[in-house]
């Protein structure tokens, strides 16, 4: 049997106005409003409240990808049982995201192994959610970003996309040590992102090592100032979560 006619024009409509929820859910919700014998506003009420609802699932899974985070890590996997050390009831308030509207900045401060990573992702993915458009990488590839960009004469572009996010997450500073052209580019950027963007920066090195991964004991300071200006500041010192897991399957 071929469909009526109106039928063929309401599903070309709702396509043309990109309604993909109401198109799939119009019939169907048609009948269990029959059935109950809701009026036409309820109707519309129930058909227009799922197609927000699907898309702002479909915003929040787009921000995501977007983000490009190395591997999706929620708080919900955290044990912060295992890193006492962690100031949880800050990491929860931080979870909330009223910093990314304050445009304050997070550090991540520890050895490796602690959760750095793991607690900076839970937090990108919470600002995704929170309908916040986030942007994961590590230093040294946002350096070589930055160098090869500057090679090409297209830094604009990339200051410009980076100027786009709400939250920039620069993960492990200071594992490898950067040119002097290098550290001049990643202090424009934290300069740039100074009351703009919210940073997220996770390093294993304490204030009074910075100099030795930025080199210039001035850019360094001058970077220090625009970063910590409003910050919040998350110690993790405990041991290596992974170095005890293999610890306790040696003992097993
Ligand atoms: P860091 O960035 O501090 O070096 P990671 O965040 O990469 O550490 O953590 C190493 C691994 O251990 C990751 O797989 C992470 O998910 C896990 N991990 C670390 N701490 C915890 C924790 N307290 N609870 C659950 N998983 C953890
Ligand atoms: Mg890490």
């Amino acid at each position: 049997m071929s469909k009526d006619p109106s039928v063929l024009l309401l599903e070309h409509h709702l396509k043309a106005l990109k309604l993909p929820t109401l198109l799939r859910d119009y019939a169907s919700v048609a009948a269990v409003c029959a059935q109950e014998r809701s009026d036409y506003p309820q109707y519309l009420l129930r058909l227009t409240e799922r197609e927000l609802i699907d898309r702002e699932r479909r915003a929040t899974e787009r921000r995501i990808k977007e983000a490009q985070f190395p591997v999706i890590k929620t708080i919900d996997s955290f044990e912060f049982g295992a890193q006492p050390s962690i100031n949880e009831p800050l990491m929860r308030e931080l979870l909330r995201g009223e910093y990314i509207g304050k445009k304050e900045n997070i550090l991540l401060v520890g050895n490796p192994g602690t959760g750095k990573t793991h607690l900076a992702s839970a937090l990108g993915f919470a600002a995704c959610s929170q309908g916040k458009r986030v942007k994961f990488i590590t230093t040294t590839a946002l350096v070589t970003q930055l160098l090869e960009q500057r090679e090409n004469r297209s830094l604009q572009r990339l200051y410009k996309q980076l100027q786009r996010q709400d939250v920039l997450i620069l993960d492990e500073l200071g594992y490898v040590p950067f040119s002097k052209t290098g550290a001049e580019l990643l202090f424009d950027v934290v300069g740039r992102a100074y009351e703009q963007t919210s940073l997220i920066v996770t390093t294993n090195l304490p204030f009074e090592q910075w100099t030795e991964v930025l080199g210039s004991e001035r850019l360094t300071g001058a970077m220090l100032d625009r970063l910590t200006h409003r910050v919040h500041i998350l110690e993790a010192n405990g041991e290596s979560y992974r170095l005890k897991q293999a610890k306790a399957r040696k003992r097993k």
